[in-house]
């Protein structure tokens, strides 16, 4: 299964990403996640990341696209894999293409999660994420038995700079601008498939395979 799950901001795309990772036995490549592992360990892709990603804006294309062709250059790609959060935009899309061409990795399907700024503004401004392993949660819908502390593996909760509202904001403006036209481009190829994002998380686990067939 080779996948591309989009979604905007808050649709539940990294905890539905793990989910079906799982399913499926593919590797989960988050661009997102990536970033920021780079950011807390100080790197350079980091540093050159992080101003982009503190404004909700998305890191330039010839940082991302290079990152992403580096990650697919890996073996454990060869059985499939699901990408999160790439790509956003016309340009990276085309660059996701070629490479796919390139490695004859034609995609399977690009599931669009799909939920309304409403519940965006809720799920997000009360998301709390994990620095230790950057699982989410929520400080009203989805709470930890112990406040500000992570289930999974105890570590601490924080605000992403970027659940701010006033950067939520500047994220789904550049979605609706930048990621829902590729979104057309990937239907009128004839491999979108989109679900709703609301309800329980299993529930939507299973909506999404049901879909992917
Ligand atoms: P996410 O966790 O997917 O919401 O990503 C967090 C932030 O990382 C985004 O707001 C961007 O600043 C950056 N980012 C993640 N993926 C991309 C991408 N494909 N292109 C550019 N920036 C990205």
């Amino acid at each position: 299964m080779r996948l591309i799950l989009v979604g905007p901001p808050g649709a539940g795309k990294g905890t539905q990403a793990s989910h079906l990772a799982a399913h499926y036995k593919i590797p989960h490549i988050s661009t997102g996640d990536i970033f920021r592992a780079n950011l807390k360990n100080g790197t350079e892709l980091g540093k050159k990341a992080q101003s982009f990603m503190d404004r909700g804006e998305l890191v330039p294309d010839s940082v991302t696209n290079e990152m992403v062709k580096d990650r697919l250059g890996n073996n454990d790609v060869a059985g499939g894999f699901l990408l999160d959060g790439f790509p956003r935009n016309t340009n990276q899309a085309q660059v996701l293409a070629q490479i796919l061409i390139e490695k004859k990795m034609p995609l399977d399907a690009v599931l669009e999660l799909k939920i309304d700024n409403a519940e965006i503004i809720k799920r997000l401004s009360g998301r709390r994420t994990c620095q230790g392993c950057g699982v989410s949660s929520h400080v009203e819908f989805e709470k930890p038995k112990v406040a500000g502390v992570c289930d999974k593996c105890q570590g601490q909760l924080y605000q992403r700079e970027d659940d701010k509202e006033e950067v939520v904001a500047r994220r789904l403006e550049i979605y609706a601008q930048q990621t829902e036209p590729i979104i057309s481009f990937y239907n009128s190829i004839g491999l979108l498939k989109n679900i709703s994002a609301l309800g329980e998380v299993a529930e939507i686990t299973k909506r999404a395979i049901a879909a992917l067939g």
